[in-house]
C-alpha cells in the first residue's frame, strides 16, 4: 500500500519498515520486540490492524483507510512537513477528478471561443448589411433629389412658356385664328404645370413619411412599401399609422387577417380595404408591401417572388 502527500505529491510505501521509520524515535534501542509491543500499545491501532502491519504485504491494504487517518493525525510529510495524506485509491480518484475538471474547463473554453468567433462573424455580417443598406439609401436619396431637381427645372421652363404665350395672346384679338390656338396651348401648359406641382407635393410627402416612420423603431419600411404609403389617401394613411403604433407599442393587440400561403408574410388590414404585408423577426416588423383588396392578387404574387 502507498500513501501520497496531497500537498507535494510525495509518496511513501506503507510497510513494516515505514512504521519503523515513523515510530523510530520513540522505540530506538528497544529492539524488534519492544517495537511490536509499542505498535500494540502506543499507536491506538486495533489489534487486526497491528497484525496486518506486522504480517505486511496485501493485508495492510485492507486497513488503508484507518492507517491513512492515523497518519494524518501522527505523521508529517518529510518533504513539505504537512499531514495531508491520502491513500492510492483516493489519489487515483483525485487525479481522475482533476483530469475531468481540466477536460471540462478545456471544453468550456473551446465552446466560449466558438461562441466568440460566431459573434464576431455575426457582427461582421451585420456591419456589412448595414453598410450595403446605407449605400442603397444614399443612392436612392440621390435619385430622389435628382427627380425633384428635374421637376423644378421643368416648372421654371413651363412658367416661361406660359408667360410667353400670355404675352402673345395679348397681341391677338378673340376672332383671330391664332388666338384660339394660343388659348389651347396655354390650357395644356397650365395642366402640365398642375401635374408638376402634384408630383412635387408627392415627393415632399414621401420624404416626410420617410422621416416620420423612423419614430417607430421596431418598424422597417421597404422602399416599395414607403412609396405605396405615400400614395394613400389621408384617411387610409391615418388608419395605417394606427396599426404602426400598435405594432410598435402593443403588437399583441394587432389582429392579422391571415398568413400568406407558402410565405412568412402576415397580412394586416387597415381602413376599409387596405392591406399591409409584414414579415416579423422578433420584435421587428418589416413592411414589404401596401395595397388594397383590388391589388391583393398581384401583391401576393410579388411577395411570393421575393422568396424571403
Ligand atoms: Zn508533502
Amino acid at each position: 500500500m502507498k500513501v501520497i502527500c496531497k500537498s507535494c505529491k510525495h509518496q511513501e510505501t506503507v510497510d513494516k519498515d515505514f512504521f519503523l521509520k515513523v515510530l523510530g524515535g520513540v522505540v530506538s534501542g528497544f529492539g524488534f520486540w519492544s517495537w511490536t509491543a509499542f505498535l500494540f500499545a502506543g499507536t491506538g491501532f486495533a489489534m487486526p490492524i497491528v497484525i496486518a502491519i506486522i504480517a505486511g504485504g496485501g493485508a495492510i491494504a485492507t486497513y488503508s483507510k484507518e492507517i491513512t487517518e492515523w497518519l494524518i493525525e501522527n505523521h508529517e510529510c518529510e518533504k513539505c512537513g504537512k499531514k495531508d495524506w491520502i491513500d492510492e485509491e483516493q489519489y487515483k480518484a483525485l487525479l481522475k477528478k482533476e483530469k475531468q475538471l481540466e477536460e471540462k474547463r478545456k471544453k468550456e473554453l473551446q465552446a466560449k471561443e466558438k461562441e466568440h468567433q460566431k459573434n464576431i462573424k455575426e457582427k461582421e455580417a451585420e456591419h456589412n448589411a448595414t453598410k450595403a443598406e446605407k449605400a442603397e439609401l444614399e443612392a436612392e436619396n440621390e435619385d430622389l433629389y435628382e427627380e425633384l431637381d428635374k421637376l423644378e427645372k421643368e416648372k421654371i421652363a413651363l412658367n416661361d412658356q406660359i408667360l410667353e404665350i400670355e404675352q402673345e395672346l395679348k397681341n391677338t384679338t378673340e376672332d383671330d385664328k391664332k388666338h384660339e390656338l394660343l388659348s389651347k396651348e396655354l390650357e395644356k401648359l397650365k395642366n402640365e404645370q398642375q401635374e408638376n406641382t402634384e408630383k412635387q407635393e408627392k415627393w415632399h410627402k414621401r420624404r416626410f413619411l420617410e422621416k416620420r416612420v423612423k419614430i417607430y423603431s421596431n418598424i422597417d419600411f421597404k422602399k416599395k412599401s414607403l412609396t405605396e404609403y405615400s400614395k394613400l389617401t389621408d384617411d387610409d394613411s391615418i388608419s395605417l399609422e394606427k396599426k404602426l403604433g400598435l405594432l410598435q407599442y402593443n403588437p399583441d393587440a394587432v389582429t392579422t387577417r391571415c398568413k400568406i400561403q407558402a410565405t412568412k408574410f402576415l397580412e394586416i388590414g387597415f381602413g376599409s380595404q387596405g392591406r399591409m404585408y409584414v414579415l416579423q423577426e422578433g420584435n421587428q416588423y418589416h413592411i414589404y408591401k401596401i395595397g388594397n383588396k383590388n391589388t391583393q392578387n398581384q401583391d401576393i404574387n410579388y411577395l411570393k417572388s421575393l422568396k424571403v
